[in-house]
């Protein structure tokens, strides 16, 4: 699962990497010096010298180059492969952004050939959530998933192994950092950095104002705006759900326009199955309850949705034939 936020790779029904997708440079000699949770440590902390690149940020390949060598470095990483002095011949399943272009992808498959991939398919992304998810997608009856990643959220409808009607908006992870991150510095003074506004959305992170197990306030370091001198700030989850608002309110759009542009038949379905929420994004506070009230209908989140996607594309690698009409080649 090449995520814009996080790779993982499962090996013969293992999760062998389970890494945050980024590569750090050094800008002089142009080598990549550190991959996966190395590199993110140095998440803006760096020097002029040193670079940190999401090569796959915006749900589009940023950087080829920088991609090209996280792929690889994590296929190498593998302990079963390392030990070997030859990486065997390996058939891959390939789960990408899905608004990743051809080129782009004809750029992950050439990747992964590289370093031995002799059979690589690609699976869409929502299809794979699905399979994850554990819904039977061969099925007639249609079912709607939402897939919030760091980049991008995925809604899409599938039924009969196909995508009915899909939308996917830059609305996810990333960009419910950096509503963090525009308010501390509007309401507090304070100047924070992306992996501190991780920090806020994790700990006190949320979509809606009233929860039933409230997280307690949380201390966040930054920057006095004013004087410049560093500080720390208490904030409360309803103000991260203030912050979040906008965006959620996109997200919620999206969800409902995909429900307007369901085939009638298809919406019956999800009427009495509900709405299945997969991908990081899935894991804030409230979000599965404030889309359920918007839609009016049953929210599953599913069971480590961080995983779902992995999952899916394992299970499609796994029974091959089953699912050989959905792996692009
Ligand atoms: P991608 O598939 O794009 O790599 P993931 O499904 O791995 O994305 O999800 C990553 C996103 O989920 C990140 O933006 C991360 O901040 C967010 N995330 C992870 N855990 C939580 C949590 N507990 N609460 C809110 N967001 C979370
Ligand atoms: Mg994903």
């Amino acid at each position: 699962d090449l995520g814009t936020a996080n790779t993982l790779v499962i090996h013969n029904g293992k999760v062998v990497v389970d890494s945050p997708s980024i590569v750090a440079r050094d800008r002089v000699t142009g080598k990549i010096i550190a991959v996966g949770k190395e590199a993110s440590l140095m998440q803006g902390k760096t020097h002029d010298n040193i670079k940190t690149i999401r090569p796959l940020k915006d749900g589009v390949i940023a950087d080829f180059d920088a991609s090209e060598k996280m792929i690889s470095l994590f296929i190498k990483s593998i302990p079963a492969l390392k030990k070997k002095m030859f990486t065997p011949a390996l058939r891959m399943v390939v789960c990408i952004p899905s608004g990743i272009t051809e080129v782009e992808m004809r750029a992950v498959k050439e990747s992964c050939e590289r370093v031995n991939g002799k059979e690589v398919y690609l699976i869409h992304e929502p299809m794979a959530a699905a399979i994850g998810i554990g819904i039977d997608v061969l099925d007639a009856s249609g079912n709607m998933i939402i897939d919030i990643g760091g980049g991008t959220s995925e809604i899409a409808v599938l039924a009969l192994g196909g995508i009915v009607t899909s939308k996917s908006i830059k609305v996810a992870g990333d960009e419910f950092n950096d509503d963090i991150i525009e308010y501390m510095r509007k309401h507090h003074n304070l100047a924070i950095g992306e992996a501190t506004a991780e920090q806020v959305k994790i700990n006190v992170g949320a979509a809606v104002d009233s929860l039933e197990n409230p997280p307690e306030d949380y201390e966040v370091y930054g920057r006095n705006l004013l004087d410049g001198i560093p500080r720390a700030v208490k904030v409360s989850y309803t103000e991260i759900a203030q912050a979040l608002d906008r965006s959620i309110a996109k997200i919620e759009a999206a969800v409902i326009n995909t429900l307007e542009n369901t085939p009638p038949e298809l919406s019956s379905d999800i009427y009495k199955t509900g709405i299945y929420m997969a991908g990081g994004g899935s894991l804030l506070r409230g979000l599965d309850k404030r889309i359920s009230k918007k839609t009016q209908l049953q929210v599953h989140v599913t069971e480590d949705p961080l995983k779902a996607v992995a999952r899916g594309t394992s299970i499609a690698l796994k029974n091959f034939d089953k699912f050989s009409s959905f792996l692009k080649k």
